[in-house]
């Protein structure tokens, strides 16, 4: 058994499309970045690349390259999936927290575990997603951000 962590942010700004877990959540502010900007995606990326032992996702997709410039995050998890099934890795589990003050979005995490679980190829009983706010505290209160956190198992396959 393997464990890993992940963690990203993303700031906040209007007119932007805000991606998260893999799907469009209907909000006047979006998360910017070099890529779709997804950052739960980001964090589970880097969860499942730490626990297999790997390089970091700044690494395998650098924001430096115009291949990656705009891509949709979950090209990103597939491949990062690859990676991890390449060492031999399977995954036990996944669970995850959004740090962000508005706006809701629990009634998403049913979309976004079906999104993140169909494109890692597992059950969506093994996907957790859960939010909380940061209680109006910090850039994640003043709404100028979004932050994720992520732990992945591994097990060999
Ligand atoms: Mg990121």
């Amino acid at each position: 058994m393997r464990i890993g962590f992940g963690f990203d942010t993303h700031k906040l700004e209007a007119g932007r499309e805000f991606r998260l877990g893999g799907i469009l959540i209907p909000h006047e502010k979006g998360a910017t970045g070099h890529s779709d900007a997804d950052v739960l995606i980001h964090a589970v990326c880097d969860a499942l690349l730490g626990a297999a032992g790997l390089p970091d996702i700044g690494s395998q997709f650098p924001d430096t390259s115009p291949e990656f410039k705009g891509i949709d995050s979950r090209i990103l998890l597939e491949r990062t999936m690859s990676l991890v099934r390449e060492k031999g890795f399977a995954i036990v589990n996944i669970d995850t927290t959004i740090v962000l003050q508005k706006p809701k979005i629990a009634e998403y995490f049913t979309e976004m575990v079906k999104t993140l679980s169909g494109v890692l190829g597992i059950e969506a009983s093994k996907v957790s997603v859960k939010a909380k706010t940061s209680e109006k505290l910090g850039f994640i209160g003043r709404e100028e951000g979004v932050s994720a956190y992520a732990v992945v198992l591994l097990e060999n396959a």
